[in-house]
Parts: C-alpha cells; sequence; structure tokens
C-alpha cells in the first residue's frame, strides 16, 4: 500500500473536536525516537556475563563462552551450522551467505568448515531468556532459547502506531506514553467512543489511515484504527479495534462499531486483536468494520465528494468463562 501518495489535510477549518482527519502517514514527529530504556537489542547481559569486579580476587573471565558464541560479523548468537575458517575464525550462518566466500576476519577463502567443538559446547549451555530483565523467569537449554522468546509473555510489544516504520519497541505503559508524545495520537479515557472520519477527496484516494485513537477502560489500552484500502476490485473503510496486551487478555473484552445514516446501519461486534498482531495482519484478514466506499459517501450525507464517517462504539469486559476455548480461528483463510 502506498501510504506516500497521501495528502496532509489541513485541520485548521474549526471541525469539532471529535473529528479526526486523514493524515499524512509517514508524519512523525520524531524520526529518531529516543531508545527504550531496557536494551532489547543485545541478548548478552546475561546474568553470567560478568561485568562488575567486586573485589581484588574477582576474576573476569577473559573471554566468556557467551562471546565465543557471538558472531564477530552480525554479533547475533551462533546457532548450528557455526562456520570457521581455516585461520579459526567463526561466523554464524546467515552471515556465511553474505560473506562472498570470504572470512570477514582474515579475508582468507572461507571455505565449508563446521565448528563442532563450538557447536557442542552451546549445546552444553543453559542460559536465562533473554528477556529476564522483563520479568521472564524462565531458564533454556541454548538451543531452545530462541524459540521460547519469540513467544515469551515477557517480549516487548512493537509500537501499534500503522503502517509507519516505527521501531519503537517496550512494554505497555511505554508505549502508550509513546503514542501520546511522539506519534500524538488521541488519547481518550472511557469505553465509549462517537468519531467522526473526515477526508474531503476520497475517490482520488485509494489508501489512507486516519491518526489512531488510544482509549483507556478496565484499566487496558486499547488502538482504534481507521483506513481506506482497495478490497479487490472496491475501495473501502475499515474499522478495527486492537488490544493493547496479550491475545489471551484480549478474549476477556468484546466491542461493537455502528456507522449509519438515513435509516440504514451497520454493525460490527467482535473481540480486540492483540497487538501482537500487526495491523497489517489484521486488516488483511478483515476483522473489523467494512464499509464500501459508497455506502460509506451515503453515509456522509452532503453531495457525497466528501468523507464525513461517523463511528460510534462501545468497549466491554466479557464474563469470566473458564471454559472458553484457547484456538483463535484462522480468519486469514
Ligand atoms: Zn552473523
Ligand atoms: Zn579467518
Ligand atoms: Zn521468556
Ligand atoms: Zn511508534
Amino acid at each position: 500500500m502506498d501510504l506516500e501518495s497521501i495528502e496532509c489535510v489541513s485541520s485548521s477549518d474549526g471541525l469539532d473536536e471529535d473529528e479526526i482527519h486523514q493524515h499524512h502517514n509517514t508524519l512523525h514527529p520524531h524520526p529518531h525516537p529516543h531508545q527504550h530504556h531496557h536494551d532489547f537489542s543485545k541478548p548478552r547481559s546475561n546474568a553470567t556475563n560478568n561485568t562488575t569486579i567486586t573485589g581484588p580476587t574477582a576474576i573476569a573471565p577473559a573471554t566468556s563462552v557467551h562471546e565465543l558464541l557471538e558472531c564477530p560479523v552480525c554479533t547475533n548468537s551462533m546457532y548450528p551450522p557455526i562456520h570457521q575458517c581455516h585461520n579459526g575464525h567463526t561466523l554464524c550462518s546467515t552471515c556465511k551467505t553474505r560473506v562472498h566466500n570470504r572470512c570477514p576476519t582474515c579475508r582468507q577463502e572461507l571455505g565449508d568448515i563446521r565448528c563442532l567443538a563450538l557447536e557442542k559446547v552451546a549445546e552444553s549451555l543453559e542460559l536465562p531468556c533473554k528477556y529476564y530483565s522483563l520479568g521472564c523467569p524462565e531458564i533454556f537449554p541454548y538451543y531452545s532459547k530462541l524459540k521460547h522468546e519469540s513467544v515469551c509473555n515477557f517480549r516487548p510489544y512493537n509500537c501499534p502506531y500503522a503502517g509507519s516504520e516505527c521501531s519503537v519497541v517496550g512494554d505497555i505503559p511505554f508505549l502508550v506514553s509513546h503514542l501520546r508524545d511522539d506519534h500524538k495520537v488521541d488519547m481518550h479515557t472511557g469505553c465509549t467512543f462517537n468519531h467522526r472520519y473526515v477526508k474531503s477527496n476520497p475517490r482520488e484516494v485509494e489508501n489512507a489511515t486516519w491518526m489512531l485513537t488510544v482509549f483507556h477502560c478496565f484499566g487496558q489500552y486499547f488502538c482504534l484504527h481507521f483506513e481506506a484500502f482497495q478490497l479487490g476490485m472496491a475501495p473501502v473503510y475499515m474499522a478495527f479495534l486492537r488490544f493493547m496486551g496479550d491475545e489471551n487478555e484480549a478474549r476477556n473484552y468484546s466491542y461493537s462499531l455502528e456507522v449509519g445514516a438515513n435509516g440504514r446501519k451497520l454493525i460490527w461486534e467482535g473481540t480486540p486483536r492483540s497487538i501482537r498482531d500487526s495491523h497489517r495482519k489484521v486488516r488483511d484478514s478483515h476483522d473489523g468494520l467494512i464499509i464500501q466506499r459508497n455506502m460509506a459517501l451515503f453515509f456522509s450525507g452532503g453531495d457525497r465528494k466528501e468523507l464525513k464517517l461517523r463511528v460510534t462504539g462501545r468497549i466491554w469486559k466479557e464474563q469470566q468463562n473458564p471454559d472458553a476455548g484457547v484456538c483463535i480461528p484462522n480468519l486469514c483463510s
């Protein structure tokens, strides 16, 4: 979707404060938002990594096993097959495919030599989950650590701001302040809403994203997305809600969206998707209220030249149901 082609709409025409103007999607007030205080990129800050010398007798290991298992090129942890050159310089398998058969350390021809000794050493290690500083207490054999980390409940969330190339990650409180301070999203308290989405030249636009709205209710945060895209041959608008938390918690909530005018009405009721699912994935699974453009312009009233769509909605907490299934239907099929 070509988000670059969207033009900014001036908001200086005195509209009521509930109106949400279609905005330039690449607009990012802080193109380089400062890093979160947690350093998520480096898995090596393990408890085993000795950086504190406590006394004259304490010995800092010259090179820890963990450093040996760090690829000298990309600094990621190495997993089998671990490669080495004739001079013994090691390299991860991803980097090996990138270096055109030259050892990046000594520039000699790389060949195809496995470093079995290092692979065996890795096998013997037990390491804490890399999100231990965020609260994960688990310890894993080296080779199952990665698998766990990809689904660890303590792993940070990606910024839910739609369509942007925002690479900020963090926990929910951090992301809420990031959305408010860096993306300037609309923050609302309460579980009902009534928003008007405005666009002056709706027929000229194929893809558009409106400013995200964040709702705070039941002690949780929810993101309301609204956007225009091409569904097959038909231009449509879509509104959906995402839950700022994990899938299993999202299931405790439901929401409804309603749009209509002139005696017609479209209603959507569903479970918010977790922000673990990308905004794009939710959109592509059509998991929300979809309004054909012609109908949206009909609902907008007037001469159908301008989109003025009023979307109302509500979020509520579901009764706890211990029998609720744990499986998510595959909405993408
Ligand atoms: Zn590498
Ligand atoms: Zn070498
Ligand atoms: Zn973990
Ligand atoms: Zn962001």
